[in-house]
């Protein structure tokens, strides 16, 4: 439920938090797992202490940990620090950007349209944004 503008203008640029699959079920298991949380507990991702509750982004206090998924959103991880979280989904998306940018340019290279190699061509990037 959007409560300010702030939110109204992130919903339009990348969905609501429930389109993006971090709706209530998401945030409730985070609360949960956050409650269960000691400064210390290893990170998900890095194995690294997680000492920090709470961090500054830009002037803006935010959430120094996030709830972590597998990478086909199938199960949790458990809590990362946030910095792992995006660094990994970071990681994963350049990734797949760069393997659709060699697919083209193979296709290009080989001297053929690559409309007329559509198999050379990975199929559209999966994200979380509702086009
Ligand atoms: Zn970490």
């Amino acid at each position: 439920m959007p409560r300010t503008r702030r939110d109204i203008q992130r919903y339009a640029r990348r969905g609501s938090t429930t389109a993006r699959d971090y709706g209530g079920p998401h945030q409730a298991e985070q609360k949960r797992r956050l409650a269960r949380w000691k400064p210390g507990d290893p990170c998900a991702r890095c194995g690294q202490p997680m000492w920090q509750r709470w961090e500054y982004v830009g002037g803006r206090r935010v959430s120094a940990m996030h709830l972590g998924h597998t990478a086909d959103r199938t199960a949790y991880t458990g809590l990362e620090h946030a910095h792992c979280n995006l660094s990994e989904g970071a990681t994963r998306g350049n990734r797949m950007r760069g393997q659709r940018r060699a697919a083209v340019k193979a296709a290009t290279a080989s001297g053929t349209p690559s409309v007329t190699t559509p198999a050379a061509i990975p199929a559209p990037l999966h994200t979380s944004r509702q086009w």
